[in-house]
């Protein structure tokens, strides 16, 4: 899915916590502070918005207790992103790539990594750098799970100024929209400083943030 209906007045904020091997390489050898945005967390719960995060499993595993920050907030809900932030049909970007039948087992393992902080848990997955194909859908079929990419593309991995940000959501939100953002902080060092200027223009559109399984299953 890409959006929900276009009735309404409500959006889907979503926050995607990628985490390859080579981002946690780069945590233990001190190149990098922090791939967890906690101004982003401090903002939305200062504001009391609803969004859902799409977490790696690697990610959970290196910031249990953000996590575990993100699953106690009510507005909040817990989304699956992979294991290890891989690309399963090949060429997608510079992720690094797996085989297709690994993914069911991938996703199977995320879910059981995300599973024990409770919260609002979902069957909502999106795959690293939004790249499927027919082979990768049909593999995760038994898994239940709904595929969410989203309508309006933030840009925000490696931004290096916050305006172009801001336009580029609020440019294109609409009713319905899912709103692609990182909570990658080192990797997405703009989002927090958007973030209050795209909630501002949301207000201004009668726009109101929504979980989600809200926004998609709104008529
Ligand atoms: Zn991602």
């Amino acid at each position: 899915m890409d959006h929900g209906p276009r009735t309404g007045n409500k959006v889907a904020l979503t926050f995607d916590a990628d985490m390859t091997d080579g981002m946690l390489a780069s945590l233990r050898a001190g190149r990098v502070k922090s791939y967890a945005n906690l101004r982003i967390l401090d903002l939305l719960e200062r504001d009391e918005v609803p969004a859902t995060f799409f977490l790696t499993g690697k990610w959970v595993q290196r910031y249990p207790d953000v996590t575990r920050r993100i699953a106690d907030n009510p507005r909040f809900e817990l989304a699956n992103h992979t294991y290890g932030h891989a690309a399963f049909t090949g060429d997608c970007y510079d992720l690094p790539s797996q085989p297709v039948n690994e993914l069911r087992g991938d996703v199977a393992k995320t879910f059981e990594v995300i599973k024990p902080y409770g919260g609002r848990q979902t069957r909502y997955f999106r795959f690293p750098g939004l790249c499927h194909d027919a082979a990768t859908l049909d593999a995760l079929a038994p898994l239940g799970v709904t595929v969410v990419d989203g309508d309006v593309v933030s840009g925000d991995p490696f931004a290096t100024a916050w305006k172009p940000l801001v336009r580029a959501v609020l440019d294109h939100v609409r009713p319905g929209s899912v709103v692609i953002m990182h909570v990658t902080e080192a990797n997405a060092a703009m989002t927090d400083e958007a973030l209050p200027h795209i909630l501002a223009g949301l207000r201004e559109r009668g726009l109101v943030p929504a979980p989600l399984s809200e926004v998609l299953a709104a008529a």
